[in-house]
């Protein structure tokens, strides 16, 4: 196989020697193989600066991650035989790990596809492009995936504004299969109707799920409060296993009255009320109002979206917990989350800490939060490691 070569500076090959994927601009010897002279997403041999290969890739000459490695060695093209094989392997853990087909296929980098995300719902795919390399491979992971599952349909959700920094367009659309027929999320024993193109991400974050699962034994007969619910999945799920009365908060119009539908669908609807507001203002108000939960879920987006963001991200996290922890009764369960990367674990729990002296409250961390299996981390790419989260109960002092 005879492909351009992308050649390393001196010593520059250390990291992907140790496992990680990326190539950053810098790292690459321009005298050499001048960034310029790739087209974006080409695939490209990633040769150390002894003229020894690492492995095929592809390139990105406008992107600070100037590269990305798919497969070490020569041997394999970026093709679609390969794309299937990944796909084989990345299939193989979800159906040992799950009995139905829900689940997160491709996880990018950690599954070997760097830059592409698949999510299953039954017999619809719902992908995410990042990069300019897997926007070329477009054509053949459709083969790939129609090859592998034969879905009903596959979506692209490729709206991520990472987008713009690969010079790629911004568009959802259908990929294959015909239009029509609704797209259903499967957790627990509940079904969620989603939204491919209008709905957040690919629609669903089944992340969160094993996290959910936790409600099983904090939420009977209990009031819960799920804040930045979404479609509700903290709050159907928490309905499910027999809260007494369970609100869900969320910004958007679309999300409040697609949980409302989601919870009559799933028998929930007598239990279950879905507020559009914003959720620092309606913890407040209820603050404000002396109203009490059991039970407090802060789920927010992320609020550190770039390193350089981390002083106000931070603050909002330990803001948010402190408010969430200001409408917990005596004795009560909050769990808040962090879906930021850049926001640190410790740095997370710290927070909570420092909110519960400010509020002269006492706190037991019960249970540590991560990203479900189907969002497997990559030990090598620190990146890969992003959710995180607390079950905590809180307590006088
Ligand atoms: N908890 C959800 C996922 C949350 S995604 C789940 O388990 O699936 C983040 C959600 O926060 C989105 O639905 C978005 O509409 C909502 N949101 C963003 N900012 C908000 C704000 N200030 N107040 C309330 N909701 C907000």
């Amino acid at each position: 196989m005879e492909l351009p070569a992308l050649y390393l500076k001196r010593n520059e090959d250390a990291r992907l020697r140790a496992g990680h994927l990326w190539v950053f601009s810098n790292e690459v010897d321009v005298a050499r193989s001048p960034l310029g002279a790739f087209e974006p997403g080409q695939a490209v041999a990633i040769v150390d600066y002894r003229d020894k290969p690492i492995g095929v890739g592809y390139v990105n000459p406008n992107s600070l991650i100037a590269a990305r490695l798919v497969s070490r060695g020569l041997d394999h093209a970026l093709d679609r035989s390969l794309i299937v094989h990944r796909l084989n392997i990345a299939l193989a853990l979800r159906e040992q790990l799950y009995p139905q087909p829900y689940y997160r296929l491709v996880y990018g980098e950690s599954d070997g596809l760097p830059g592409l995300v698949l999510d299953r719902f039954g017999d619809v795919v719902v992908g995410q492009i990042a990069t300019a390399g897997m926007e070329r491979l477009k054509d053949a992971i459709t083969d790939a995936v129609v090859k592998v599952l034969k879905p009903r349909q596959l979506w692209w959700k490729n709206d991520s504004s990472i987008r713009t920094m690969e010079q790629l367009p911004e568009y959802a659309d259908l990929g294959h299969g015909e239009y029509g027929g609704e797209v259903v999320a499967r957790e627990g024993d509940l079904e969620f109707v989603i939204d491919p193109v209008g709905g957040q991400k690919t629609g669903w974050f089944y992340d969160q799920r094993e996290n959910r699962d936790q409600l099983a034994r904090l939420v009977k007969g209990k009031r819960v409060l799920d804040m930045f619910s979404y479609l509700g999945g903290w709050g159907l799920r928490a309905a499910a296993y027999g809260a007494s009365e369970v609100v869900c908060v969320d910004a958007s119009a679309a999300a409040v009255e697609a949980t409302q539908r989601n919870a009559e669908r799933n028998g929930l609807a007598e239990r279950v009320t879905a507020i559009r507001a914003d959720a620092f203002d309606h913890l407040k108000a209820l603050r404000e109002a002396r109203e009490r939960y059991d039970v407090v879920i802060l789920d927010p987006p992320a609020f550190i979206k770039r390193k350089k963001d981390f002083k106000e991200g931070s603050l909002a996290y330990r803001r948010l917990a402190e408010l969430g922890m200001q409408v917990l009764s005596k004795d009560g369960i909050l769990v808040t989350c962090s879906c930021s990367h850049h926001m640190p674990r410790a740095a997370l729990l710290d927070g909570v800490q420092q909110g519960a002296r400010h509020l002269d409250r006492q706190v037991q961390m019960l249970v540590s939060l991560q990203q479900g299996p189907d969002h497997p981390v990559h030990p090598a790419i620190p990146e890969t490691d992003y959710l995180k989260g607390y079950v905590l109960r809180v307590l006088p002092a």
